[in-house]
């Protein structure tokens, strides 16, 4: 289905509120019902009826039915958190005594939900570097039932060949799942690939203004109905209906935001590779980044996220520049209008993964609306102020 069909017509039933453009807030708890009969085929399929809002709502229902069509997947459910997302699809998947591939670098939370609270139950787990399809293939074990990427993560970029891990699944009876966030479904559709569950932090792009956290899960019929049953209604992920609403406006300007995002992002990206007081950058659409044909050949656009190494000596080189930078905020997450900045040195030595420390050198930037001679201009600003030793 074409995009502006999804975003204008999909599931948007206006004659049933007033013809109104923008779709309803249905702000309730739960739905009352005309006979029992109505009531009790509303049981038979609680994820396609409303009966109680922590399972189903119209307005969410709305959001659900776009997020599947976007991302070419049977079906979506939306939940409270990114965080949310993962860690429900991962749960569902796995039981005590099953064991878990996961890439080196994924989101610091999912790495902790492997690491730590999954480990708790006895879950097992392989973190692999994941660029070379041959090193993901020797991790499996007889006991391996899930294969949990980020292609790419959103510190240095590192990508996975979707399409080979997802033929390695197949052939070895593993769910493929993939945080997609960076790429958002507008530069990157995994299904097409043959992954399995595909999540998004519709906190970043999805929602793109920065003031709604919500979590998205887009797969098939059979595991959707799984996770809806499970670890949706036990765990109790929902989104409110408000959240829902904001999110569907979010989503009318998707197209837009990330390709100002990501335009801005090669521009600046550039930029940086060019400057003298510059290590090292890391942005997976330059074609100075080491895995740029394989990025390339699986991503459209890549958007507005950049690390980069100062050249610096001492970290307070580094305090310099930042203490400097005056335009780009200084905060966690992205996505949203605001450029945002992430310096390492906050937290290297606070949440860095152990077995691949993160220098306290790097920097993220999050590159967002404004025009990029407005955030150069800052950078080099910036930049002028960390003086040699
Ligand atoms: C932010 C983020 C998450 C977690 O999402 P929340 O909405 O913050 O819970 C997961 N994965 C990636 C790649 C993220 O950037």
């Amino acid at each position: 289905m074409n995009l502006d069909d999804i975003i204008t017509h999909l599931g948007e039933n206006r004659d049933q509120y007033f013809y109104s453009i923008a779709p309803p807030i249905i702000q309730t708890s739960n739905f009352a019902f005309q006979s029992i009969e109505e009531l009790r085929k509303a049981f038979a399929n609680e994820l396609t009826h409303h009966i109680y809002t922590r399972g189903n709502n119209p307005t969410v229902a709305i959001l659900r039915k776009k997020l599947a069509a976007l991302e070419h997947t049977d079906d979506a459910l939306v939940v409270g958190s990114g965080a949310a997302a993962v860690s429900a699809s991962i749960m569902s998947m796995v039981k005590t005594g099953d064991h878990i591939i996961c890439v080196q670098k994924p989101y610091s939370w999912t790495y902790k939900l492997i690491s730590k609270l999954l480990f708790r139950f006895g879950v097992e787990y392989t973190f692999v570097d994941g660029r070379h399809i041959t090193e993901i293939e020797s991790a499996i074990r007889p006991n391996t039932k899930l294969l949990y990427l980020e292609s790419p993560n959103t510190l240095t970029f590192e990508i996975q060949d979707l399409k080979a891990c997802a033929a390695l699944g197949k052939k070895h009876n593993i769910t493929t799942v993939i945080d997609n966030s960076h790429a958002s479904p507008i530069f990157q559709n995994p299904a097409d690939f043959g992954i399995d569950i595909i999540i998004h932090s519709a906190t970043k792009y999805i929602n793109g203004h920065s003031d709604v956290v919500a979590g998205v899960i887009c797969s098939s019929h059979e595991i959707i109905k799984i996770i809806f049953e499970s670890e949706l209604m036990t765990l109790g992920l929902t989104i409110s209906p408000h959240d829902a609403a904001l999110i569907i406006r979010g989503l009318r300007t998707l197209d837009l935001r990330v390709r100002r995002s990501d335009l801005s992002g090669r521009i600046i990206a550039d930029w940086l590779y060019n400057h003298p007081k510059i290590e090292k950058v890391y942005f997976p659409l330059h074609p100075l980044f080491e895995q740029y044909e394989l990025a390339s050949s699986q991503m459209s656009g890549c958007g507005g996220l950049i690390t980069f190494k100062l050249k610096a000596e001492t970290k307070d080189q580094v305090l310099k520049f930042v203490s400097s930078i005056k335009r780009f905020l200084m905060a966690v997450s992205w996505g949203g209008y605001e450029s945002l900045m992430m310096p390492s040195i906050a937290f290297h030595d606070i949440r860095g993964i152990p077995d691949s420390p993160i220098h306290w050198s790097m920097i993220r930037l999050y590159i967002g609306l404004e025009t990029p001679e407005y955030l150069i201009e800052d950078l080099s600003l910036a930049l002028d102020q960390v003086k040699p030793d």
